[in-house]
């Protein structure tokens, strides 16, 4: 299997820029605990690609979070990452999504992409997805809406071994008079490329095989890795926000409180000698 990692590049003759991420162990470490249907967690490993491909837009440190939300039977799907490229992801389904394609999956929704620098203000761009695929849909947003014509190419597979991997082409500010045309040679090559090419080429046999006429100057790649931010003491803090009574109640009524994390599937539990710093007064009041 193919080590996790995105590679991101430049054109010496275009003002363009590329990246091509391959992302298989972490596609499959999202899964693995869940029983997302074939659609769905094949829709997940794209939008993990393209998750991966946006962290482009962060110029700081901070996080990037990609979250559809719809009415069809897949009610929400997000992927977090942050810049070091850190990646988790879950989705809620509900109802038959056998067959089901993009648009059919998702129904009437919206895709929102937030930036949350740690330190400044946060970004939110809203994707429209009226279009038949994820890909398109992104190519669309940054055509209207970011004014940076893109291509994004995307391909995620479930079955068996799971194999998630994309490119993405981008334009540069230009003065260049031929800039259009470099654009449109450049993404013609890039459609040529086979989904079993993204997943098995090394990505520089990849830029080879695609651009070994022109000179591509590569960046230092920049590893992919599954990590959930959940542990004990952040379900801690989010019992905080619960009164004490309330967690006694629970305490009393099930013997412990138990939580699950929806992004890697741990599960948390905690007794009542877990909890003294949350009770406090209110439990040693009941000895
Ligand atoms: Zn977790």
């Amino acid at each position: 299997m193919m080590t996790d990692q995105l590679q991101r590049f430049l054109f010496d003759d275009f003002d363009i820029r590329g990246e091509i991420a391959n992302a298989d162990n972490s596609f499959n470490e999202i899964i693995k605990n869940h029983d997302y249907p074939l659609e769905v967690a094949n829709l997940m490993g794209e939008l993990l690609v393209a998750t991966t491909l946006l962290t482009a837009m962060l110029k700081f440190e901070g996080k990037i979070a990609v979250q559809l939300q719809g009415d069809g039977p897949l009610k929400m799907v997000v992927i977090n990452a942050d810049q070091n490229l850190q990646v988790r992801g879950t989705a809620r389904v509900k109802g038959e999504t056998a067959g089901l394609s993009f648009s059919q999956l998702v129904g009437n929704g919206h895709m929102m992409i937030t930036i949350s620098p740690d330190d400044g203000e946060r970004y939110q761009g809203i994707v429209d997805l009226s279009k038949d695929s994820l890909s398109a849909c992104l190519e669309n947003y940054f055509d209207q809406s970011e004014q940076l014509p893109t291509r994004v190419i995307l391909h995620a597979d479930s079955e068996g071994k799971a194999q998630a991997a994309g490119l993405l082409i981008q334009t540069l500010p230009s003065t260049g008079d031929n800039h259009e045309n470099d654009f449109q040679h450049v993404c013609a090559l890039a459609h040529t490329v086979k989904a079993d090419e993204l997943y098995e080429l090394t990505q520089e046999e990849l830029l080879h095989r695609l651009y070994h006429q022109e000179t591509v100057r590569l960046f230092e790649k920049q590893a992919i890795a599954f990590k959930c931010s959940c542990s004990k003491d952040r379900c801690l803090s989010s019992l905080a926000s619960i009164t004490p009574e309330e967690i006694l109640g629970i305490l009393n009524e099930r013997g412990a409180i138990e939580m699950h994390c929806e992004y890697c599937a741990s599960d948390y539990r905690f007794e009542v000698n877990d909890l003294q710093i949350l009770l406090g007064d209110t439990h040693n009041q009941q000895h």
